[in-house]
């Protein structure tokens, strides 16, 4: 442990003391109509050549490379192919088929020449080609991916162009993780839900919406619990229903070293902590470990810590769980425009306002930095992502999550 601040731990020895409780989560296999934000759980062959066959990439004609040398020159037009056509077709020397995109080419040709390029006489059915053919208007048979080439691999999260190649490798059905049942707890007497009267001395709970959709976005299912008021005998029924119905638990609040935080009272006397706390500001004070063998992230109660600590210490948890790399965090470089405060040691965590000058992402804080300030995480556009040697002067770079 480090002097003057211990038992706080870094973020990666964090993260993989995490990973070493891994759940395996069930597969099954869904159509593809639902597949919008699953993650594979086998990898994915195509069942088919793409394209399955050569076909033209342009409404236009088939012809002979070779014949349209030295142009203009003149072909008689055989016959239409549109796409989906099922006959054998073939021209022979000194034809041209007319043909569409997607349409399948005919024997003998090797190359197409658009429409525009031609000029038809209809009545005599003969077409003027004034330009060249162009080979590489035909696209290959298999030029795209082949059959049984493994396209996807396990953990891949299926966004709709996925979905779409999912289909052209022939697949109606795929094989899915099925998603992590996560319970979300809040914890505290002074959480009221948001449109009930709050008394004196109360305010709204709100890092379970929050959380619920951070859960959703990985691709998980929240279950959110209602507040549970801040008592053992209370806390310790939710935990073990939590325990029994889902496969994670999520709290928030009551993990800090007050007499009334009372996850971290409960989980050193009753449950199993792998660490308490970790070096990044805002959201030092975390816990991870097991109750009745499920595993649960104590996350910090205020509302920016709770978001910035599922984002850095859950997110890769989860993705892990999974064998994905998604949905992937994206990152940037940024110039901070303003001295912005740090704490040696800790990755600092500030809510950012980003704009460009002169070709450089320019980064400034705009709102309360406050980690109660949950508008300050909302209405801002990334977080830096300032390391423990950093000094958060102005000029400086740093790397920086888009929120
Ligand atoms: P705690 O970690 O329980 O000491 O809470 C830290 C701060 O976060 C306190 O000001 C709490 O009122 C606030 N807080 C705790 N839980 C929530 C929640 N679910 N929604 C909004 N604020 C919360
Ligand atoms: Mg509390």
């Amino acid at each position: 442990m480090g002097s003057g601040t211990p038992y706080f731990i870094p973020l990666e020895e964090a993260v993989e003391i995490a990973l070493k409780r891994r759940l395996s989560p069930d597969s099954e296999e869904i159509s593809i109509d639902k597949a919008f934000h699953r993650t594979l759980s086998e990898p994915l062959s195509a069942l088919t050549n793409d394209p399955p066959f050569d076909n033209s990439a342009m409404d236009g004609f088939a012809v002979k490379y070779s014949e349209s040398k030295n142009p203009p020159n003149n072909f008689k037009i055989s016959n239409t192919i549109e796409a989906g056509n099922k006959f054998d077709n073939s021209i022979i020397i000194g034809e041209a088929a007319r043909i569409m995109t997607g349409a399948p080419i005919p024997k003998g040709a090797d190359s197409i020449i658009p429409i525009e390029a031609c000029e038809v006489d209809e009545e005599n059915q003969i077409v003027t080609l004034n330009q060249e053919s162009k080979p590489h208007f035909i696209r290959k048979k298999g030029e795209n991916f082949t059959e049984n080439e493994i396209l996807l691999k396990v953990g891949t999260l299926l966004t709709p162009e996925k979905i779409s190649l999912c289909a052209a490798m022939g697949h109606n059905k795929i094989k899915v993780f099925k998603p992590l049942k996560v319970a979300i707890i809040s914890t505290g007497d002074e959480l009221r839900l948001p449109g009930e009267f709050l008394e004196k001395g109360e305010i709204y709970e709100s890092n379970t919406f929050g959380l619920s959709g951070l859960v959703n976005w990985l691709g998980h299912e929240p279950v959110r619990f209602s507040s549970v008021i801040d008592n053992l005998d209370k806390l310790r029924e939710t935990l073990d229903t939590a325990a029994k119905t889902c496969d994670v638990i999520i709290t928030s609040g009551g993990v800090s070293m007050g007499d009334r935080d009372f996850v971290r009272k409960i989980m050193e006397d009753e449950g199993e902590i792998d660490f308490w706390r970790i070096k990044v500001r805002p959201g030092s004070p975390p816990l991870f470990g097991a109750w009745n063998e499920t595993p649960i992230f104590g996350l910090p109660g205020n509302p920016v810590s709770s978001h910035v600590v599922f984002r850095i210490l859950c997110g890769p948890w989860f993705r892990a769980q999974t064998s994905s790399s998604q949905p992937q965090e994206s990152k940037i470089i940024v110039k901070l425009d303003q001295d912005i405060k740090t704490v040696p040691g800790f990755i600092t965590l500030r809510r950012i306002h980003l704009y460009e000058s002169e070709g450089e992402i320019l980064a400034t804080t705009k709102h309360h930095q406050g980690s109660g300030n949950i508008a300050s995480i909302a209405l801002g556009e990334a977080l830096t992502l300032l390391g423990p040697n950093d000094t958060g002067k102005k000029g400086e770079y740093c790397s920086a999550l888009i929120l």
